[in-house]
């Protein structure tokens, strides 16, 4: 899916809500030359049966970029609170009433020739109507392990969600691409499986769900720590955080990639072997019908990852609090 924008979509600029087309920054902008920007993904998911949208672990989100964006040395001069509170009005503003995807970007903003940064940073969040991020999630996807090596943390840190370090992601997935895959899987330097381009990556093996753990290079997805919530609180499976070679992907029982832009998207074949039966396995299949529940305010244990946009209902958590002072 290409989010391509509105004109008229209101977005958040330079401490200003504008409409996209006057949200413009100069040519010679550090970030845009050097790659010194930091961004997040957000997902809001519009729930039909109670008319509200729900955004999905946005204070963890916020904490993260605004830690990420301390790696670089970019001030952010909002709480996470308050930037929750933006993105809500946001929505409002558009009107979003759909699946949203939110992208907040800080970046080093001086307009000059020259790598060494200074304290001059801004930041932008923008929300738009998205849909799926991957085709193929519903038969299941065709991964490539990539040539490319996923970028080491003494060179631009995966963690840190660093714009420059998004040119790694997007060699190794034109390639696989090119060669008829419809997403990449990189390994590291250490040559462990790291992650896909733009999420992270759990196999089933004997019974239990293993993942690389945060040191191997990777993103410390929220997706990732949903997923590992849910699987072991809802289906009781016991996780491994460790290092995954690269054919424990041939051999393995299931495969599966998690992200805030693709949800949870079952692998079937990898580097054209058959995942087990070249089917989305059960552990899959029922992560994923739990994660749809759990996003969309179906299930109440969850409902401290959601915020309501509109609350035109109340939520499962006002309710019990209601009921409790009442
Ligand atoms: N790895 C990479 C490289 C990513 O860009 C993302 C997307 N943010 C992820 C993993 C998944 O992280 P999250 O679940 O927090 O979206």
């Amino acid at each position: 899916m290409k989010a391509e924008a509105d004109p008229n979509l209101i977005v958040y600029f330079n401490g200003q809500y504008v409409p996209i087309s006057e949200a413009r920054v100069g040519i010679l902008t550090h970030a845009l030359h050097y790659g010194t920007g930091v961004f997040e993904g957000i997902r809001a998911h519009w729930d039909e049966g109670a008319q509200e949208l729900f955004v999905l672990r946005p204070i963890e989100h916020y904490e993260r970029w605004k830690q990420n964006c301390g790696i670089l040395g970019i001030h952010v001069p909002k709480t996470a609170e308050e930037l929750c509170l933006i993105t809500e009005e946001l929505m409002r503003r558009n009107n979003l009433r759909t699946n949203v995807y939110v992208r907040p970007l800080a970046y080093k903003s001086a307009q000059r020739i020259g790598v060494v940064p200074d304290d001059q940073d801004a930041f932008t969040i923008v929300a738009l109507p998205f849909g799926e991020y991957l085709q193929h999630t519903e038969k299941g996807l065709h991964a490539g392990v990539s040539s490319w090596r996923r970028i080491d943390d003494n060179a631009i840190p995966a963690r840190g969600k660093i714009c420059g370090a998004y040119a790694n992601s997007a060699l190794a997935s034109e390639e696989v691409r090119r060669s008829g895959f419809d997403e990449a899987i990189l390994l590291n330097e250490s040559g462990h499986v790291a992650e896909g381009a733009t999420c992270n990556l759990f196999m089933a093996r004997k019974g239990k769900l293993i993942t690389p753990s945060v040191t191997d290079n990777v993103l410390e997805g929220i997706t990732r720590d949903s997923v590992m919530e849910l699987a072991r609180r809802e289906l009781g499976l016991d996780i491994v955080e460790r290092s995954i070679d690269r054919s424990e992907l041939y051999i393995c029982d299931e495969l599966f990639l998690t992200g805030t832009a693709v949800g949870i998207a079952p692998v079937v074949r990898v580097d054209n072997r058959p995942v087990k039966d070249a089917e989305i396995g059960p552990i899959a299949r029922r992560l994923q019908q739990l994660y749809f529940e759990a996003t969309h305010g179906h299930m109440a244990a969850y409902s401290k990852w959601l915020r309501p946009v509109y609350r035109t209902v109340p939520t499962a958590q006002a309710l019990r609090t209601e009921m409790s002072v009442a």
